[in-house]
Order: structure tokens, then sequence, then C-alpha cells
């Protein structure tokens, strides 16, 4: 396979990863998991924690999130500027930047002490103790996270940002440096991809339907502005982060997490939407 793309230059921590890392692992609904290559080495899972703030927003707020947060495709970068003006600072969903920006400002408004209890809870649903925010990374990108800082400033001239934009910024940035591994990611989307999980305390973290909406949100909007190609392509509810990592699942069937570094322009991991696309090919396990 050509190894094209980019690493995530913009942010100075994820442009020192070794490019041509790859890794993936698979999670049968029989709790069976398959691995190759680097498929237990931790990476920065960036955008696909946006899934996880959004869920756990979702469990405590419930449909009162969607008036703040729109659930369309945005056909933009997930860092673009130009739709929150004529939005009114109602990001299109809550994937790309501003959006997701917006559920965390539910999550330091409603949680006591929001960036351990948010671990806590990320820590619950994968099962895994260690998982851990990489400060490094968070600091890396909140030196050079002017577009970021810009956003959330925006939206908070419209009252859409309800808490001072800097804690906002400081719980999204480390948000996003989460660090899992293939197989940890695979794990912590259990939640979504099978409607009899729950955690080791018993709790189902969302209803059906509930999660059923989650998984049509990655399926629309989990990929930016890539969103129809990679759904065109692979079949399956996803989401992407620029540390080069793809989550996608198979509702009652199986997940699937890739990870390879190196990006294409959109800022999808261009070896991670190849090869799903010829998994889901060869193997015809799609959802369409
Ligand atoms: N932390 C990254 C950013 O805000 C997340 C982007 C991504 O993974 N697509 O730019």
């Amino acid at each position: 396979m050509e190894n094209q793309g980019q690493l995530a230059q913009y942010i100075p921590e994820l442009a020192k990863i070794d490019p041509d890392k790859l890794g993936i692992a698979f999670l049968s609904n029989e709790n069976e998991t398959f691995g190759v290559g680097d498929w237990q080495t931790r990476f920065s899972i960036q955008s696909i924690s946006k899934v996880l703030s959004l869920s756990l927003a979702y469990n405590l707020l419930g449909e009162n999130i969607w008036e703040r947060v729109g659930v369309e495709p945005s056909g933009n970068a997930f860092n673009s500027l130009v739709q929150l003006e004529t939005d009114n600072g109602i990001p299109r969903n809550p994937f790309i930047n501003g959006g997701a920006m917006v559920i965390c400002d539910m999550l330091v408004s409603h949680l006591k002490k929001p960036k351990s209890d948010f671990l806590e809870y990320v820590r619950e649903i994968s099962s895994c103790k260690e998982v851990n925010f990489s400060v490094a990374t968070a600091k890396s990108e909140e030196l050079v996270g002017f577009r970021n800082k810009a956003l959330c400033n925006f939206i908070k001239s419209y009252g859409n940002i309800k808490n001072d934009p800097d804690e906002v910024l400081d719980f999204y940035f480390h948000m996003c440096s989460i660090e899992m591994s293939c197989l940890e990611l695979t794990k912590t989307f259990r939640f979504l991809a099978f409607s009899n999980f729950k955690t080791f305390n018993g709790d189902k973290v969302l209803s059906l339907s509930q999660a059923k909406r989650l998984n049509a949100l990655m399926q629309t909007c989990g990929f930016y502005d890539e969103s129809g190609e990679y759904s065109f392509k692979v079949g399956l509810p996803g989401k992407s982060g620029v540390g080069g990592g793809i989550i996608a699942l198979h509702p009652e069937k199986y997940g699937i997490a890739v990870w390879s570094p190196k990006l294409n322009q959109k800022g999808n991991s261009y070896k991670g939407m190849k090869f799903l696309e010829l998994f889901t090919t060869e193997t015809q396990l799609s959802i369409f």
C-alpha cells in the first residue's frame, strides 16, 4: 500500500511521531480480539475523544444538548470558522472543533472536577485504568492553538460558551490528548457497538436510541468534509483523529481500530481509510 500523506505538523508533539507506525485491532461481539502491527502501542486519539465527551454530555443532559449544537455535516474542515457567523454561534455538529468545544463547555459546567471526572468516565467505559491524558501534547497544542482559541472566543461572543474560554480550551486540549492503543479503542467503543454492553459497575452508558443517534452522527459527520467519501467507501459509522487513528463500528457485530499517523489532505489517516475500504470490500461486512 502506498504510504502517502503527512503527519499533523501543526501540533509540534504530533510531528515527532514515527510516520511508519501501523496498528490494527479487531474486537468481535463475542469479545474476541485480533491485532497486527503496533496495535498495542498508545497514540494520541485526538478528535476520536469528541465522541466520548459527547456521550458523557448526552448521558448527563439528554436531548437538551441539541439546542446548542447541530447534527448536520458541515462540508467544511474541522477547524473552519466560516459557517459560525451565519449560524449565530451554533456549530453544525459536535465533531467539528467548535461543536466539540460547546460540548466541553457543558461538561465544564456540570462536572465538579471536569478533567479528572472525564478521565474517570473514559477509564470506566474502556475498562482500562491506565488510560491518561498526555500533558505534553495538550501543552504543545495549547501553545500553537490560535485557531481553536479564535473559535472558542467567537462562539463565546454569541453566548454559546458559558464558561471562561480559557478553561473550556484547557479541557478541550486535554480531552484531545488522551492516548490509547488500537486495542483499547475497540474496547472503549463497545458502548456504541454492542447494545448489551454494561460497564464494570453494571451501568448502561446510553439508551438504545441515544446510541443509534451517536452512530448516525459518526456515519454522517465523523470524517469532516470527507464524511461522504468515507461512508461511500467504507460503509461503517466511524471517527477519525489527527493522531492518525480511526475507530469504526459494525453495530452488534464488531469494532475495528486502525492507526497510521500520516494524514490525507482532509486530516484523516491515509492508510487507515484505505485499509478500512479494503476490509469492508473484501469481507462484505459493512452496514449497507
Ligand atoms: N486537537 C485537534 C485540533 O483541535 C483535533 C483535530 C482532529 O483530530 N481532527 O485541531
